[in-house]
């Protein structure tokens, strides 16, 4: 018999990504209606503080499996790991954060494992002891609810999807030997790109520059913006086909899916590929100068005008608010 949900414990330079406490949160719930326990899968190198942070979650149980080569994210390392505990434990189910390495290691594990996999998903709930996923599709014009036949179901959860409720327990600790297998890559350096301003998939507030932006130097605007916020900035791909700004900000079918408390899109005409990649942000705010751009068919709220006028106000604005 399956049992457990498994959440993977995503983490960087030993802080555990948000989206990681979301998913917990919410698994919390679904464990609870199934009777079933929640799992934290960890995996990296000296975990003791991670540990910690997940026992204010509502985790039952952590395996944990340590090993000095998998202190970085590798493809190979992390999917015979993981791959690995799913033989031997045989979870219901596998959530993963909907991330760069998220998705990697979700497909991975999945074709291994030869099971189903369910990407970018915004609701769980049970149907007749199933546990069934919400996913956007269509780039986010319709949803679709979806389960597998096949164990464990594996699913990505998207970022700020869910609220991350503290829960304190006192999880048992499960270490188990890891034979990390052939890992094929070497992360030989990381180089980190120095900024303040939280990641974009994570950020609770967006603000992104499309081609109205005119030019790279006009993204200080924005930063100025987002910086008084808490908030990060995006781009849309015609900002970052200009080379504006790089692909690692772009928002979009092919570029990142963020789902921000509050999303301001400047200078962005609001086509559906850019729409597919926010969506499902909470609110949507948009400055044109355009009256009939797309955009504010979908913006909550809107200001037509002057992005160069308006976006320094709202700055302003802001920051007489915070003071
Ligand atoms: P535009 O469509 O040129 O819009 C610029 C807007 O700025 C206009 O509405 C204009 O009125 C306004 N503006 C101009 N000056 C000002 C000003 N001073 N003040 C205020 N407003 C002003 N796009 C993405 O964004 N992300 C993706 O991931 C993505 N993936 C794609 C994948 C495929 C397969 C394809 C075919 C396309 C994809 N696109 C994507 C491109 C998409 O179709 C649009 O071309 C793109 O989103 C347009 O970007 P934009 O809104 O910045 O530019």
């Amino acid at each position: 018999m399956t049992k457990g949900i498994w959440v993977f414990v995503e983490h960087r330079e030993n802080l555990i990504k948000k989206v990681v406490f979301e998913t917990l949160s919410e698994a919390r719930k679904i464990a609870d209606q199934i009777e079933d326990e929640l799992c934290a899968v960890l995996i990296g190198k000296s975990n003791d503080s991670l540990v910690e942070s997940l026992s204010e979650y509502g985790v039952d149980k952590i395996y944990l499996a340590e090993n000095d080569v998998l202190k970085t994210y590798t493809t190979d390392g992390f999917t015979n790991v993981m791959s690995d505990l799913i033989r031997k434990y045989e979870p219901r189910a596998l959530l993963i954060g909907c991330t760069i390495n998220g998705r990697d290691l979700a497909a991975q594990v999945a074709q291994r494992l030869a099971t189903g996999l369910l990407t970018d998903c915004t609701g769980i709930e049970v149907i007749d002891s199933q546990l069934v996923f919400t996913r956007p599709i269509y780039a986010g014009k319709a949803t679709v609810k979806a389960s597998c036949k096949t164990n464990p179901v594996i699913a990505t959860i998207r970022p700020n999807t869910f609220a991350a409720v503290q829960n304190k327990k006192d999880p048992k600790i499960v270490k188990t030997v890891t034979d990390c297998g052939n890992i094929r890559q070497v992360v030989i350096d990381a180089v980190r790109q120095v900024s303040q301003r939280p990641e974009l998939t994570e950020a609770n507030v967006v603000v992104t520059g499309g081609r109205g932006i005119k030019g790279p130097e006009n993204f200080k605007l924005l930063e100025e913006l987002a910086d008084v916020l808490g908030g990060a900035v995006g781009a849309s791909r015609a900002s970052v086909d200009a080379g504006w700004a790089p692909h690692s900000m772009q928002v979009g079918q092919t570029g990142k899916t963020v789902s921000p408390t509050l999303y301001i899109a400047c200078g962005v005409s609001g086509a559906i590929q850019h729409f597919a990649g926010m969506s499902s942000s909470k609110c949507i705010f948009a400055i044109n100068n355009d009256p009939e751009a797309n955009i504010f068919k979908i913006a909550d709220y809107g200001i037509v005008g002057d992005l160069f006028e308006v976006v320094p106000l709202l700055t302003e604005e802001f920051k007489k608010l915070k003071a």
